[in-house]
């Protein structure tokens, strides 16, 4: 758990996937990867699936939701889906109920991020989290119902518009203040309207990264993923947000890292890099 001012992060591990390493990597060559991380038989590599909570000045948000239960069987061999964790245990395992919950920030709409979200019952769609609201960026779902050939495969209708049609969605667009003491940023480069929290409140300010930067192994400004869909937009993002992560100390936590939680950065020979890992 880390604590800033009146807010308590827990950074909570809702799966596990795997994705291409490859695809992971971009252009990365797999000699300069595998040195880092291990590929499976068929050069998958195991990612998390973190979703964050912060509780604090009566509010208990979680940020992104996994997979969640509705992917279908195929998918899930696909992606190598660990069912042994998911958003409701890991929240159990602090002690608080879906119920509990008032927001949902969906840092975007691709399948690992929304997917924990809703749930089918009986038939029909309800929110796993009954009494949050669902902060989207508008910018995102626009471009989420009718994504390109290229990103197709990230978006599942059935993961975001029942949200809409519920009624359970706040619609944004771009940065805002979720609450005192927690700003919401906004990048287009690994999709349009992806959206990141900021935490601030006193000390030890907390930024969750999202697929901006998926792992700490992307920390250097050329190691993006191939799923990047404007990759020049990404880079001059990262720089952007890494360069004040280092000037305001902030803590980075980030998705998609089974080992790495959370660092501080500083600058390295080429590029930032990791100075400190916080357990
Ligand atoms: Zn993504």
């Amino acid at each position: 758990m880390i604590k800033t001012g009146n807010y308590e992060i827990f950074i909570l591990e809702s799966g596990r996937f795997a994705l291409d390493g490859g695809a992971v990597f971009g252009l990365i060559p797999k000699p300069l990867w595998s040195k880092l991380v291990q590929s499976d038989e068929r050069n998958r590599i195991t990612m998390n699936l973190t979703t964050p909570l912060v509780i604090g000045r009566n509010r208990k948000i979680l940020i992104d939701t996994g997979v969640g239960s509705k992917l279908e069987e195929k998918l899930r061999k696909i992606y190598k889906i660990d069912f042994n964790f998911d958003v409701r245990k890991a929240l159990k395992d602090v002690g608080i109920e879906p119920e509990e919950i008032t927001d949902v920030v969906v840092t975007h709409l691709h399948f690992d991020h929304v997917g924990g979200c809703l749930e089918v019952e009986g038939g029909q769609f309800r929110p796993v989290f009954p009494r949050a609201r669902y902060f989207i960026q508008r910018k995102q779902l626009e471009w989420a119902k009718s994504p390109t050939e290229l990103d197709r495969a990230s978006f599942i209708r059935e993961n975001f518009m029942p949200l809409i049609d519920l009624g359970v969605a706040e619609v944004v667009d771009g940065e805002f203040q979720l609450y005192d003491g927690i700003k919401v940023f906004v990048t287009n480069g690994h999709t349009p309207g992806q959206q990141h929290v900021l935490v601030e409140d006193s000390i030890n300010p907390v930024f969750f990264v999202a697929d901006l930067i998926p792992m700490s192994y992307h920390i250097p400004t050329t190691w993006i993923t191939a799923f990047d869909l404007f990759p020049v937009e990404l880079v001059k993002e990262k720089k952007r947000f890494l360069t004040a992560a280092y000037k305001n100390n902030w803590i980075l936590v980030f998705p998609h890292d089974p080992d790495v939680r959370a660092v501080r950065i500083g600058p390295g020979q080429k590029y930032f890099e990791v100075k400190e890992v916080i357990e």
